[in-house]
């Protein structure tokens, strides 16, 4: 799959890397998230849970997963 952040869109609220630390961590120190190893992570079925948790939970829409 393919983990992207619009990263004109993140406001940094963290709520991504917070809850879903395998896959995200801050890249500044205002919050904004970026994806842990890159956009192209392994199709395994709880990081992909993780990247729909965290797309659907971001409030800014932000996060989208694209499924091979
Ligand atoms: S939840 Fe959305 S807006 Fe907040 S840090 Fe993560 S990607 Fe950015």
């Amino acid at each position: 799959m393919k983990v992207l952040i619009d990263h004109g869109r993140c406001q940094g609220h963290g709520r991504c890397w917070s809850t879903e630390k395998a896959l995200f961590e801050p890249m500044d120190d205002e919050g904004h998230s970026a994806v842990i190893g890159g956009e192209d992570q392994p199709d395994d079925p709880d990081l992909v849970a993780q990247a729909m948790r965290a797309a659907e939970a971001c409030p800014e829409r932000a996060i989208t997963v694209v499924r091979h």
